[in-house]
């Protein structure tokens, strides 16, 4: 992947040393980790009871409005800092792996972003952020077994059950049987209210004895 590194923190924007990545010092060590992962029906968990038949999830940042942690996942997603996602998502997956709940999976997977996005902003800014998890973890990924088949671009227009019903249709799997009977950890950048989650996972969910679990960069501050 070709990376591009700005020379200033993507939480605080000040000047960064060669050594460093996407932030300073300063921001690395203020990072408002929730570690949701050591806990049992946490907040993401509960989000997303009843909608999708999960393993274990957890959210690695909170991120209040107008906060750092905001900055960077726009600077991710904007601003083709693509080694913000790698430098955080290396991060998190460390985190999990020494966790309990959920240090073990077979494949990493990212939530695909609409074909036209893609095009437009030419990367997924879910991609980075597997590869630093799976490279964490030492386990496999796959960037593009899970795919958007169209643009559903009147989504908002739409009531909350056509629009659930919409998104639901738009993701397939190309290759099910790489999937079969793994222990699969789907990874999106924000979670808010997991209707994109709860579509892919559910399209996943089809798979011969897969498993599930749901990982997000960033949860929103309620
Ligand atoms: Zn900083």
């Amino acid at each position: 992947m070709d990376l591009f590194f700005p020379h200033y923190c993507a939480g605080c924007g000040v000047s960064l040393r060669n050594y460093q990545k996407a932030l300073c010092l300063h921001c690395l060590t203020k990072l408002p980790r929730t570690r949701m992962h050591d806990f049992v029906d946490n907040r993401l968990e509960r989000l997303l009871w009843g909608r999708v038949s999960y393993a274990s999830a957890s959210a690695f940042l909170r991120m209040p409005k107008n906060s750092e942690v905001h900055r960077m996942i726009h600077e991710l997603k904007y601003k083709s800092n693509q080694a913000i996602g790698l430098e955080l998502g290396t991060m998190f997956g460390a985190e999990l792996r020494s966790s309990e709940r959920m240090s073990h999976f077979d494949y990493v997977i990212p939530v695909p972003l609409h074909p036209k996005r893609l095009k437009e902003r030419g990367y997924n800014q879910c991609d980075s952020i597997v590869q630093g998890v799976a490279e964490s973890m030492q386990t496999s990924y796959s960037l593009d077994n899970l795919v958007r088949n169209h643009y559903n671009a009147s989504q908002t227009r739409m009531s909350r059950y056509k629009r659930w019903q919409n998104v639901e249709a738009i993701f397939r799997v190309v290759d099910p049987g790489a999937l079969e009977h793994a222990h699969v950890l789907l990874v999106d950048d924000v979670i808010t209210t997991g209707s994109t989650i709860e579509a892919c996972a559910n399209v996943l969910a089809d798979i011969k004895g897969i498993r599930i679990s749901i990982a997000s960069l960033a949860i929103p501050q309620v």
